[in-house]
């Protein structure tokens, strides 16, 4: 492993941590190949196990280095193709970054089902995020007439500055407030359109840039300011019909099936430990297509799991339901915070090379393709629950996992 002249690492063995130690300070400031020497050491690894720990061939050390702290490699993941998808009249090839078995199987089966019913239909609303200026009110005022009288003031300060995000179309679209009696906190809530960016950083700027004369307006200790990822005003919807004929099988008719599948979401409607597992159902469909395109996914999972909760009780993310003539109908709807600009999205290849097999989506157009691949994965799971159970397929393809273990634990 070369060492990079002129850096602190030349002299390692003086500058170099307690065998074991995770102190290990200046490590950010290290090049790549110098962490890798101070871990391959710490760990006892010999430079083959450390090759474990990924090359840099698609997402090169430089993108390693500027997206990350610290970083010292990559972590690839299989990235596969779910095929059968068919949104608003068009086919759509999507692209899924996942590590467990069957789940580009079930993504495709699923699509392929919604298909026979003439595919998905989605829709959205606009990119609109969310942030928040908490504060703490020195003395009891009349808020409402303050803010109100100051609102537009304040969405203009958010505008200076932002006139290529206007130029775009893009800008704060309400601003509202609460005071928590609870906490003596009062607490704003600004709603920016961010177009086709994910948007937290733009909110977050403009939150801490209003919040300075929010403080002149309203004397206070300030509080938190930061986007919420509960984004409830940022919702795609997906929908489909499965004719009932499609779940004939050997064993249940193609309305049992349909029955089953609406029991077993009734199931999930009225237990929070099934909604769990159905949730985590859905989410395995839309996780690895947010991972493909770059984008935070734990954002994504915050707001899913949130929003599933905004009856006051944990529920399905998904609706089934039968219409008139006995056919199975899905319906999903979520926040979903996602960018084709910004982040990673524009500088990860594999990111770049996802978005363009989609077609290259906006924004609100690739939330829409991700909710109806989350629908498609959960009638696949659903379906197989309620037929055959969710082992035998499962299973089948995980073979594959088991065997190579099992002949690797032998040698
Ligand atoms: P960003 O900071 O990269 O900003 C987006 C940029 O894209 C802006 O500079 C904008 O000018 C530009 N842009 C170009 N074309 C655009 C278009 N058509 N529409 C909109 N903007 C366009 O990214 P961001 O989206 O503000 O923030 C996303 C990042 O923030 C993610 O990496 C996320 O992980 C991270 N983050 C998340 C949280 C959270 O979710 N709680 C908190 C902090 C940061």
């Amino acid at each position: 492993m070369t060492v990079e002249s002129g850096s602190h690492f030349a002299n390692r063995s003086e500058n170099a941590p307690h065998a074991k130690s995770s102190r290990l300070p200046g490590f950010y400031e290290l090049a790549i190949s110098q962490r890798r020497e101070i871990i391959e050491d710490l760990a006892g690894f010999d430079g083959k196990q450390f090759e474990k720990f990924g090359d840099f061939s698609t997402l090169s050390s430089e993108l390693v280095n500027v997206f990350i702290e610290n970083g010292i490699g990559t972590m690839p993941m299989p990235l596969g193709v779910a095929t059968n998808f068919h949104i608003n009249g068009k086919d759509v090839l999507v692209p899924m970054a996942v590590e467990e078995t069957s789940v580009l199987a079930a993504a495709s089966h699923g699509a392929k089902l919604a298909r026979m019913g003439g595919g998905f239909q989605t829709s959205s609303t606009l990119p609109i995020g969310t942030g928040q200026i908490q504060l703490y009110p020195h003395h009891d005022m009349d808020f409402d007439s303050i803010l109100e009288a100051h609102k537009q003031e304040l969405i203009n300060l958010a505008h200076d500055g932002q006139q290529r995000l206007l130029a775009r179309g893009g800008g704060v679209r309400d601003m509202r407030w609460r005071y928590i009696q609870e906490i003596k906190s009062l607490v704003i809530y600004i709603d920016v359109d961010t177009r086709d960016a994910m948007g937290a950083n733009l909110i977050n700027t403009i939150c801490e840039k209003l919040s300075q004369r929010v403080e002149e307006i309203i004397p206070c200790e300030m509080g938190l300011r930061i986007l919420t990822n509960l984004c409830d005003k940022r919702i795609a919807k997906a929908r489909c019909r499965v004719p009932k004929d499609a779940f004939k099988n050997n064993d249940f008719t193609g309305s049992e099936v349909v029955d089953r599948i609406v029991k077993a979401y009734q199931f999930a409607a009225h237990d929070a430990y099934r909604a769990a597992t159905h949730n985590k159902g859905v989410m395995n469909g839309i996780d690895p297509v947010v991972i493909a395109t770059g984008n935070d996914w734990r954002a994504v999972e915050a707001g899913a799991h949130a929003y599933a909760c905004r009856s006051g009780v944990y529920s399905p993310m998904t609706v089934w339901s039968k219409d008139e003539n006995g056919d199975l109908i899905g319906e999903i709807e979520m926040p979903m915070a996602l960018g084709t600009v910004g982040g990673v999205t524009t500088l990860h290849p594999t990111a770049q090379a996802s978005l363009r097999l989609m077609g290259s989506p906006n924004a609100q157009q690739l939330g829409e393709i991700v909710v109806a691949v989350g629908l498609a994965q959960n009638l696949s799971a659903l379906r197989a629950l309620a037929s055959e159970g969710i082992q035998r397929g499962h299973m089948s393809l995980h073979q594959g996992n088991i065997r190579l273990a099992n002949q690797r634990a032998q040698h």
